[in-house]
């Protein structure tokens, strides 16, 4: 800590005689504090209350308090882990730059992922069974630590859960002029949502390509088409082994744009029903409810399926959509209170070109929503955890 030791000797003048730009040139002098740890896989508000599932994809966030800092720059750092025995250090995957003279808000270091120290929890840290961790170095890259006293250690627990068990049918219809069916990759983008978004750490996945039972131009009864064939897909499938607790699901192409099939589920089970099949559309956003990706297969088929645990829709838009659940939580079909309490994380897909992206919990709506930029709020997330429970034990 160079600022710390006030040399007096031929070479320096006593630091209180040093202009003050100088009296800073040392990393920092007090402890630099911290806001927070927060332990998100979907979305989690600061106080960790958000259900956290053994063996999920998990990040650490950790929040520098900017004006505790002396001096802006670049700072990284490690934490401790440890479940009840000796303390792993892990360090965090990235740097963030700190200025004091402009404090960022703690709202907006949520909502913006470069804002915090991530740290990837390795596997054995998110086995089912509590968690510690604390703060156990800031440093500025190449330079020497920073002094951080002694932070408060977070405390959290994880607990297990089901599988998501899954069969997607590609449904292949002729549009007068050829078979269209879904690329692999929007069968790729709705594995990989379901897997960050909802509230499992595995899937039982299966998928395969049959041919429809309509054709083109599809309308308002193609999903009700849809339906009805994978109902009687599941039923034959599952009297020759197939596990009863396995959702189907309909993927319909669409073809360029040129045949869009609305989504549907059969119904809306009150009670757990794995055997309530959905059909939704595939294809390129281009925009559609501010996806800029390469499917919309995805968000798309996380609500139809929503419907299949018993999600009901939140009513927003109003006048776009019914408001059959009264008990959403969040206004304006959010997946946050209007204060910001929840902030979702998307930790991303490497091998689909998505990176991991901090979601604001006010700029974000709930999946069951017709609205845009969707993800789930911990009110389905809660919900559809609760179904998966009670089916898995059907
Ligand atoms: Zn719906």
């Amino acid at each position: 800590m160079p600022a710390e030791k006030r040399r007096v000797s031929g070479y320096d003048k006593p630091a209180r005689m040093r202009p003050v730009s100088m009296f800073k040139s040392g990393p920092t002098r007090t402890a630099v504090e911290i806001r927070g740890i927060e332990v998100v896989q979907c979305v989690q508000d600061f106080a960790n209350s958000v259900d956290l599932i053994a063996g999920k994809a998990t990040i650490a966030r950790l929040y520098v308090d900017p004006v505790s800092v002396d001096r802006a720059g670049e700072i990284t750092g490690e934490i401790a882990w440890s479940r009840g025995g000796a303390e792993t250090y892990l360090p965090s995957m990235n740097t963030v730059r700190i200025d004091p003279g402009k404090p960022i808000e703690i709202g907006r270091q949520r909502t913006d992922v470069n804002a915090s120290l991530n740290f990837r929890l390795p596997c054995q840290a998110v086995a089912a069974g509590p968690l510690r961790l604390r703060l156990s170095r800031l440093f500025q890259p190449g330079g020497g630590n920073l002094p951080i006293g002694a932070p408060k250690p977070v405390d959290v627990s994880f607990r297990t859960g089901p599988p998501l068990r899954i069969r997607v049918i590609g449904l292949r219809y002729n549009n007068g002029e050829a078979a269209i069916s879904p690329a692999a990759i929007h069968f790729a983008f709705l594995k990989s949502f379901l897997l960050r978004a909802y509230p499992i750490a595995s899937i039982e996945w299966s998928q395969i390509v049959v041919d429809a039972d309509f054709r083109a131009p599809l309308n308002e009864s193609t999903a009700d088409l849809a339906n009805a064939q994978l109902a009687a897909l599941r039923s034959r499938e599952v009297s020759s082994g197939i596990d009863p607790r396995t959702h189907y699901f309909g993927l319909v192409d669409d073809d360029g744009s040129r045949n869009f099939m609305r989504g549907k589920a059969f119904t809306i089970p009150g009670t757990p029903q794995p055997d309530v099949v959905a059909s939704g559309p595939a294809g390129v956003p281009k925009g559609l409810a501010g996806d800029r990706d390469a499917s919309y297969a995805d968000w798309y088929g996380a609500h139809e399926l929503g419907h299949t645990f018993g999600r009901y829709h939140p009513g927003f838009p109003p006048g776009q959509q019914d408001a059959s659940d009264a008990n959403f939580p969040y206004e304006n079909g959010c997946i946050s209170p209007p204060d910001g309490m929840f902030a979702g994380l998307d930790v991303g897909d490497s091998a689909l070109n998505l990176a991991m992206v901090a979601l604001g919990g006010t700029e974000h709506h709930d999946v069951m929503t017709y609205a845009d930029d969707q993800w789930l709020s911990p009110y389905t997330y809660k919900a559809i955890l609760d179904r998966l429970i009670a089916e898995d034990a059907l």
